[in-house]
């Protein structure tokens, strides 16, 4: 059977058998957690408590008032330890609220059951935005914004990012297998909070027996709900190829998918939407592959948020050789990190350990006219030029060649027999386009 997919793409070595049959385990903490103010796309939030105060697993810990951000809990119980800047897992310094654990993880609201049916929607979106939930595939842009599309955008689709395209990880897939109760269930409240959508589980077919657990937790409910099996090519679940692979509507440059009527949603978040809405259960946790060829024991394992990235290598059996890379994510969008006395963070799915076999460093050389990036570019853009653009700071040239559509996939690096850095300086062009819009604006409002 030919099976929907996208333009372009790679085929990447999936690495997924490492813990693709590891059932989730969970980490109970030690001493300190620490929670990064930004763990979100939008605005940072501030501390809400002070040194010495005693907090309780799921309190609110941090918030703001800007409608684009998600505020912060605590995930054990314990005494607020520091408020200062702490390294975060993407390397920055940021303001962080560390709290010392007094192992009791004592709740602060007990979880209670509640039938979502009889909730409005706007109370919905209210519990969603009040358990701190954002985009947990790795985007963290805030769930309760992608539930409140402007006025006259009408929702005909929720897609169910089920896809876990990057290679090596496998929290997706397990949660769709361990628990696909939930995932379901937190699709159940999107329709209910859009009744004239349709729901669409999106899963990449490389993942059989997930795809068995979900239909058969379907097939003993009634609804609008479909599970389909996507051909196996990265960057498959990339939102823009979703959207693509599902209804076959491209979203035009700079517009969100409910420009097309659709919701992407990943299973993860789904899940914990469920948690929020029926338990009244925030933001606390969250499952993560802990893998590659440089840990021991590479496993799936659920830990709340906070724990250090240290405690997880430790829980997978620590480092089995020297890591030449360790990245928060996967291998192709991952992020390397400086440091694993870091704490993980709402969108963090995976840690991956490289030994220097799996990630050898290269030399750029120079474009050989190959076509290849081309090729592979999902989003049907000419790397190469923009490579050239980005690097002469041709930021108007870059903009033209359509270099803000990038989404950073990194297939067009991947085939390059010149190892270009194309997809960092893809990275690097948008920024620079940014800055300039940004000193135009300021030079025109000078005027
Ligand atoms: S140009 Fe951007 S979107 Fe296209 S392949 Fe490269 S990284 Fe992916
Ligand atoms: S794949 Fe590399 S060498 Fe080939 S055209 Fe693109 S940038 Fe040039």
């Amino acid at each position: 059977m030919r099976l929907p997919t996208f333009r372009g793409g790679i085929h990447p070595p999936e690495s997924k058998y490492l813990t693709e049959n590891k059932e989730i385990e969970t980490l109970v903490p030690r001493g300190e957690l620490v929670y990064p103010m930004s763990q979100h796309i939008g605005a940072p939030c501030a501390p809400i408590v002070k040194k010495g105060d005693r907090v309780l697993a799921g309190q609110k810990i941090a918030d703001t008032g800007a409608f684009v951000s998600a505020p912060v809990m605590s995930s054990v119980s314990g005494t607020v330890k520091e408020i200062g800047n702490r390294m975060t897992i993407s390397g920055a310094l940021e303001t962080c609220v560390a709290v010392e654990s007094d192992g009791l993880f004592e709740r602060a609201a007990p979880p209670r059951r509640k039938d979502f049916r009889k909730l409005k929607p706007a109370e919905c979106i209210k519990i969603i935005r009040e358990a701190g939930l954002v985009g947990m595939g790795g985007a963290t842009f805030p769930t309760h914004v992608k539930l409140s599309p402007p006025p006259g955008k009408k929702i005909k689709w929720i897609i169910v990012n089920g896809a876990e395209c990057e290679p090596f990880l496998n929290c997706d897939n397990r949660l769709m297998i361990e628990h696909p109760e939930p995932i379901i269930g937190g699709l159940e409240i999107c329709l209910h909070i859009f009744p004239e959508a349709k729901g669409i589980i999106a899963v990449e077919n490389n993942k059989p027996e997930a795809i068995m657990r979900m239909s058969g937790e379907l097939s003993k409910r009634r609804g609008k709900i479909g599970v389909i099996p996507h051909k196996v090519k990265y960057p498959q679940g990339a939102e823009k190829m979703l959207i693509y692979t599902v209804t076959g509507q491209e979203i035009p440059p700079g517009a969100l998918p409910a420009e097309v009527g659709c919701l992407v949603l990943n299973v993860s978040t789904l899940a914990h939407i469920w948690y929020a809405v029926t338990d009244g259960v925030p933001v606390l946790d969250r499952v993560i592959s802990v893998t590659g060829d440089a840990v021991v024991s590479p496993k799936n394992i659920i830990a709340p948020l906070g724990t250090s990235v240290r405690e997880l290598i430790d829980a997978a059996g620590g480092f089995s050789r020297e890591p030449a890379r360790i990245l928060s994510g996967g291998p192709m969008m991952g992020i390397s990190m400086r440091s694993i006395d870091v704490p993980i963070v709402k969108g963090t799915s995976g840690i991956l350990a490289l030994s220097s076999k799996s990630a050898p460093t290269f030399e750029e050389s120079n474009c050989v006219r190959c076509g290849r990036c081309i090729a592979a570019c999902p989003m049907g853009l000419w790397p190469s030029a923009l490579d050239r653009a980005a690097r002469l700071r041709q930021y108007s040239v870059f903009e033209q060649n359509g270099g803000m559509n990038c989404v950073e996939c990194g297939s067009c690096a991947y085939v390059c027999p010149s190892r270009r850095f194309l997809t960092q300086i893809c990275r690097d062009g948008k920024a620079g386009v940014v800055a300039e819009r940004k000193k135009q604006k300021e030079g025109s409002a000078k005027r």
